[in-house]
């Protein structure tokens, strides 16, 4: 019989698996605290359980672990990037960076991506698989370790659409909330699933959600992300103004400036036209090169930004971490699959 994944059991499956062996509610939630909080990697070290019920965990339980493939540290900023092997032999990112605030974890949601966006290294070779709750939670786990730093907020932003691995993706954010983690503290980045966009406001979860918006009319945004030919911008913009009253959280809209493609003034008025008056956040960030791609970085972003600050639009520009080991989202695993 295969073992269960139980780093992917919410508290109650865990207490329902566990009462079915027999034992008290409570073991269900020490044991969860062991894997959870204590963040154990192996069963014997749970020492308030008996070493008989140990032996019995690991017969019925794996307790799967991401292994680092690759690390690469910034001698900037002490930005890590990791490339984590699955059980399996797939590889998926995580960057951890160094803010004031704390320590913020970029993870990814799955091996690689449907979604085509054109200039996203991610999507080059398509979509293999969705994470399991346990791999991206691994992600967390494993660079805390190696990292012997706290996660202090966690942006689902590297590889995959999370929205394309909604029950996953949900079930993460359960077991991290049942954790006692505040989903405050989180940001879910979506290239716009509309569907599920509202399906996620319906949970009240309280997490950020982050629209990677990129372009403001139709034609220039169908362009570059295909999926805005399945939900077009007046649909999108619909379910985030219904996203902020279900929840009261303001969106935070990315818009990566591309040089030639989306950087001029007439795309930042047709931004202003489209985000005037709105409650939200713009971050503007200068495009990462992919080496796949002919996509250059924006040379105008600072007067992109003026531009809109001065028709009174939130937005700033995000700082660049980690220049010197700059891998665009997805890159250093298509590094690792052509080695
Ligand atoms: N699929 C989700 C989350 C992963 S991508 C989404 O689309 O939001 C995280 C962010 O990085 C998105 O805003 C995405 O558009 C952006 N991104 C992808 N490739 C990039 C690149 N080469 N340069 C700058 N931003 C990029």
């Amino acid at each position: 019989m295969e073992k269960i994944d139980i780093l992917s059991l919410s508290l109650d499956e865990l207490t329902s698996e566990i009462c079915a062996m027999g034992e008290k509610k409570f073991r269900a939630k020490q044991i969860f605290d062991w894997l959870h909080m204590k963040k154990i990697t192996d069963f014997a070290q749970m020492s308030n359980i008996s070493a008989q019920f140990q032996a019995e965990l690991s017969k019925k339980f794996c307790l799967n672990q991401l292994k680092i493939k690759k690390r690469l540290v910034s001698n900037i900023d002490n930005t890590v990037k990791y490339l984590y092997g699955l059980s399996d032999g797939e590889a998926v990112e995580s960057v951890l960076m160094e803010y004031n605030h704390g320590n913020s974890l970029c993870v990814s949601t799955q091996v690689g991506c449907k979604m085509g966006c054109r200039f996203c290294a991610s999507t080059i070779a398509g979509w293999v698989r969705n994470l399991e709750p346990s791999e991206i939670l691994g992600q967390i786990y494993e660079s805390e370790r190696d990292s012997k730093k706290t996660v202090d907020s966690i942006v689902l932003m590297g590889i995959g659409e999370p929205l394309d691995n909604f029950d996953n993706v949900v079930k993460f954010l359960q077991i991290l909330s049942e954790s006692g983690f505040s989903l405050r503290r989180v940001s879910l980045s979506t290239c716009g699933v509309v569907d599920k966009i509202r399906e996620l406001a319906k949970l009240k979860l309280g997490v950020t959600l982050s629209v990677s918006l990129h372009a403001a009319t139709d034609e220039k945004r169908s362009g570059i992300m295909p999926i805005n030919r399945r939900f077009d911008l007046k649909t999108l913009m619909k379910a985030c103004d219904d996203y902020f009253t279900a929840t009261g959280r303001r969106i935070s809209f990315e818009y990566s400036l591309i040089e030639g493609v989306n950087d001029d003034d007439n795309s930042a008025d047709e931004l202003i036209r489209l985000l005037g008056g709105k409650n939200c956040h713009i971050n503007l960030i200068p495009v990462n090169e992919v080496k796949e791609r002919s996509f250059r970085k924006s040379r105008s972003v600072e007067h992109f930004q003026k531009r809109l600050n001065n028709a009174g639009l939130n937005a700033t520009v995000r700082r660049t971490l980690g220049a010197d080991i700059n891998a665009a989202c997805g890159q250093l695993r298509r590094d690792d699959m052509a080695t």
